[in-house]
């Protein structure tokens, strides 16, 4: 290459690259468009609620709510909701008793109604699961215990327990209600926190696993994600909702590699926010609910080409908003500009 060239594909990167950081810092008054998705497509929402779980999985009117994150994020699970235009939720699914899935549920319930309560036998006496009881019982919801097997009608999806077999574990996380999706050709596990016990008794049970994407199993943590398993759920796509910095270590780097071997690329609610896969039936998409994340996203995983080419289509269309704006704006930003843009630049530079 010569010099020439190495120099101005510096230039094109580092202008690319500056226009992201304008988006992500000029906000909120730029119109982002709407992820694709049409009325007969499926959607699930792996909602960023922190460190926690909440999914929302929509087909046509028909709503489901699996997990509702922690007490912490209830104001961003609501305003996400009430963004989607919700009336009511046909399923509310709560996995296990931890706080980090349950805690906004007793929120969403003084504001939503559900036809049908799915949730863990299993019982726990912290405050939180308490107000969940209260938040079920103001409600006047009747309670269904996972059987595994049994099979639920999400509009033109279709739904399947698939966990947990068992009834004595010792951790409270392998009781999670694992639910496994289908939507014309295109699936979807969902398995909450279990861990290893049931993963294995779910390869066991026969019933299909197999699914186009994959939420990994308790946030991406070493004891879920174990090799057989995965094997039998062979994704394309695996989303880990995690908390930037959390105190668990979560995703664990062994997990984050088998589920990489397994021949899934993994998307990460601490790096993109919130997620969303969308299916046509046919084929799954998946990418961040904001287009600025989904560069990021690139930058992150250092795929620079892919970046650069995200970061030039957005940059067209975008254009119309006034290049002078663009660099007024990256300028006056510069120093706000992220750790991980900061380092990228220093690589370049280096
Ligand atoms: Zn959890």
């Amino acid at each position: 290459m010569s010099k020439f060239k190495f120099y101005l594909r510096r230039i094109i990167i580092i202008a690319v690259f500056g226009f992201i950081a304008y988006i992500a810092f000029r906000g909120s008054d730029i119109q982002l468009p709407e992820p694709a998705e049409t009325k007969s497509g499926l959607s699930v929402h792996f909602i960023d609620v922190g460190q926690g779980d909440a999914l929302l999985i929509s087909q046509g009117d028909a709503h489901m709510l699996i997990d509702g994150g922690p007490e912490t994020a209830r104001d961003d699970l609501l305003a996400y909701l009430s963004g989607r235009k919700i009336q009511d939720f046909d399923y509310i699914v709560a996995t296990h008793p931890h706080e980090d899935h349950i805690g906004g549920l007793p929120s969403v319930l003084g504001r939503y109604d559900a036809e049908e309560f799915i949730m863990s036998g299993e019982t726990t006496n912290t405050r939180t699961y308490e107000l969940l009881l209260d938040a079920i019982d103001r409600q006047g919801l009747r309670v269904t215990l996972p059987k595994v097997g049994a099979t639920y009608r999400l509009g033109e999806a279709e739904f399947t327990i698939v966990g947990p077999s068992g009834g004595d574990y010792q951790e409270l996380n392998d009781y999670s209600v694992c639910v496994r999706l289908e939507y014309g050709d295109t699936s979807f596990l969902f398995t909450g926190d279990a861990e290893s016990i049931p993963e294995r008794e779910m390869v066991k049970s026969q019933l299909p696993l197999h699914s186009d994407v994959f939420k990994a199993g308790h946030h991406g943590g070493a004891t879920s994600n174990t090799e057989d398993f995965l094997k039998g759920v062979s994704p394309d796509h695996a989303v880990i909702s995690v908390g930037e910095g959390n105190s668990y270590g979560h995703p664990n780097p062994e997990a984050i590699r088998r589920i990489e071997d397994a021949g899934a690329r993994i998307y990460r609610t601490d790096q993109m926010g919130t997620i969303i896969a969308s299916s046509d039936g046919k084929t799954v998409r998946v990418q961040a609910a904001s287009p600025v994340s989904a560069l990021g996203e690139e930058i992150l995983r250092g795929n620079w080409q892919e970046a650069l080419n995200q970061g030039w289509e957005d940059l067209t269309t975008w254009a119309g908003n006034g290049l002078e704006d663009f660099w007024a704006g990256l300028w006056s930003n510069i120093e706000k500009i992220p750790g991980e843009f900061q380092r990228f630049l220093e690589n370049i530079f280096q």
